[in-house]
């Protein structure tokens, strides 16, 4: 599926629930978001169907998301139906990591391979503060089990936050030296009703990956400091066993390259993440829409997708989104 600024759309993320075990300060209010009914949520065979049409239209990777995809019950079993899809090649998961001690072996054996943890401190008392209650070593313990179930790459997602984890950059930069993890910093979105939460603790990556350059050089690694591997910059700290990955979606925006669309929690299909234009699968579905009628609503969101965001770093313009993340599917 070529879009008309001629990006392949092959990648779908898909919220399985815009519910959560946390309340991460930046995504959520304390309060926990407005939950999209039971009866809103689409089902796992709707999502299903949903996939089988855009896996026969071009859609190849699909990434299980949220909301935190581990509370979602019947989330392993229908992973492992993912792998009736013949056209998905690539199943994947972000999760912030509080359930996957006691599940990481039943997602390997699911077919999951890749995942990425949520983790934006290694210190127990700010990662309880930041998450409103999350406890570090449970989601270490997971890191670890789903390190033996043979997972790999691991990847862990760090929100940059002035004020709050730029004094862990380098600790977190450090763990990649022994360690086969690719550490990603991630700069902080305007989204949702968190958003004002989110003032002024802006951080652009250009500061962190100088920071970290002043401990050791950093690689690019294939040689460009562009692996293909989405919108992450990647390098690689001299000697080191891991990467360090960089996701600048406001200070260097990726649209250009952008090959996803976005399921929502509550069945729309959302073709990008910064802009509020949505297509209503759901309603269509239940109301008996055929393959076809899917595939045209598909059709027309990838002919909706924006040449790029709006959102700019400046903090004088910095234009919100509406709908939250959980529900959007970070
Ligand atoms: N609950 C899971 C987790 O935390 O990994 C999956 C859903 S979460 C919405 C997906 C990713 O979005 C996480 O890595 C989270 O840190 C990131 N995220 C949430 N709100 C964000 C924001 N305002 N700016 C940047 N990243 C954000
Ligand atoms: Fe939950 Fe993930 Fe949002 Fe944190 S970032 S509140 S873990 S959905």
């Amino acid at each position: 599926m070529i879009d008309q600024y001629a990006r392949d759309i092959n990648y779908l993320r898909v919220s399985v629930t815009d519910r959560c075990n946390l309340r991460c300060t930046y995504c959520m209010p304390k309060e926990g978001i407005s939950r999209i009914g039971h009866d809103d949520i689409l089902r796992y065979e709707e999502i299903l169907r949903i996939i089988r049409v855009a896996a026969g239209m071009g859609i190849t990777k699909v990434r299980i998301t949220g909301g935190e995809p581990l509370v979602r019950r019947g989330i392993v079993e229908f992973i492992a139906s993912l792998g009736t899809v013949q056209e998905i090649t690539d199943v994947s998961l972000t999760t912030n990591g509080i359930l996957l001690k006691d599940c990481a072996e039943d997602l390997f054996e699911a077919g999951i391979r890749r995942i990425n943890v949520s983790l934006d401190s290694l210190d127990a008392e700010k990662y309880a503060r930041i998450t409103r209650g999350g406890n570090l070593r449970t989601v270490l313990r997971g890191i670890r089990k789903a390190r033996e179930a043979g997972f790999s790459p691991i990847k862990i997602n760090i929100v940059a936050i002035k004020g709050f984890n730029d004094d862990e950059i380098i600790e977190f930069a450090r763990l990649t030296l022994l360690n086969p993890y690719q550490i990603r910093f991630i700069e902080l979105m305007p989204l949702g009703s968190a958003g004002s939460e989110n003032n002024g603790r802006y951080l652009a990556n250009d500061f962190i990956r100088e920071r970290i350059g002043k401990i050791g050089r950093l690689e690019p690694v294939n040689g460009k400091g562009q692996k293909s591997d989405g919108p992450a910059r990647i390098y690689r700290l001299a000697g080191g066993a891991g990467e360090i990955g960089f996701i600048s979606p406001v200070s260097r925006h990726f649209c250009h390259t952008c090959n996803r669309l976005r399921l929502t929690a509550d069945g729309f299909l959302r073709a990008c993440l910064l802009s509020d234009d949505e297509v209503d699968l759901k309603g269509p579905l239940r109301a008996g829409c055929s393959n076809g009628g899917i595939e045209e609503l598909i059709r027309q969101a990838i002919t909706r997708k924006p040449r790029q965001h709006e959102v700019f770093c400046d903090e004088g313009h910095i234009k919100k989104c509406m709908k939250e993340m959980p529900a959007i599917g970070g």
